[in-house]
């Protein structure tokens, strides 16, 4: 898991839109909208802890988790998420950043889309890494609160959790709401995931090149 390098708001940012894009890639609208409720869900539990009198630790700048964490599960579809992000939206200075970091990504001690400990696919980065809020202190440098202090990592809201993941499944075929009944269930969703910080970037890289070709043309 991996957390945030921005400041996460008890209100929930609305949701993304991307109408020209949401109209020919279909899956992008899901994506958006299960996104959108992960992160109603985490400004709910936050608001919950913060009126317990806990304070969150999460700041801008402090970027630590994506370095710390080196197993941050990321499905199929967060996969295409980012790299429509990455090659269709961003812009330079990120967008040769980012690729750079991504040509080097495993020889790098953090995540290849933090820069200036700050998250460059902010608002297409994985559930994984918008659910994961610490309070109070800071994490240390090298501390995974997960392992150190789990009493202080947010814990995800089950509600919202589902609701995610229902609106993604019919995305990897799940229909019908027994299907989806039992999927849940069986947390079958958690099968597809990958690592972010192992997943090959080359293609992504070719993708930006041919992307920078068409805009030039
Ligand atoms: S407090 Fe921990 S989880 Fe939160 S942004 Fe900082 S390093 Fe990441
Ligand atoms: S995608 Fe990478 S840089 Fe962004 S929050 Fe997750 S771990 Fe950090």
């Amino acid at each position: 898991m991996a957390a945030m390098t921005q400041t996460q708001p008890e209100t929930a940012p609305g949701r993304l839109r991307f109408p020209e894009d949401e109209a020919r890639l279909p899956w992008l609208s899901i994506l958006l909208e299960a996104l959108h409720v992960t992160d109603q869900g985490v400004a709910e539990a936050i608001r919950r802890e913060t009126a317990q009198g806990r304070r969150l630790a999460c700041r801008k700048g402090c970027a630590n988790c994506c370095r710390t964490h080196v197993d941050i599960p990321v499905y199929p579809l967060e996969l295409m998420g980012i790299a429509w992000y990455v090659a269709e939206k961003l812009q330079d200075p990120d967008r040769e950043r980012i690729r750079e970091r991504l040509r080097t990504a495993e020889a790098l001690d953090a995540c290849p889309f933090l820069i200036d400990e700050r998250c460059g696919i902010h608002p297409l980065r994985p559930q994984a890494c918008r659910l994961f809020n610490v309070f109070d202190t800071p994490c240390a440098v090298g501390e995974d609160a997960w392992h150190t202090r789990r009493r202080d990592v947010l814990t995800p809201l089950p509600r919202y959790r589902d609701q995610a993941t229902e609106i993604m499944l019919p995305f990897y075929g799940v229909r019908g709401r027994k299907a989806v009944r039992q999927a849940l269930r069986e947390g079958a969703i958690h099968r597809l995931a990958g690592s972010l910080r192992e997943c090959r970037w080359e293609a992504l890289v070719e993708r930006m090149e041919h992307e920078d070709a068409r805009r030039r043309s």
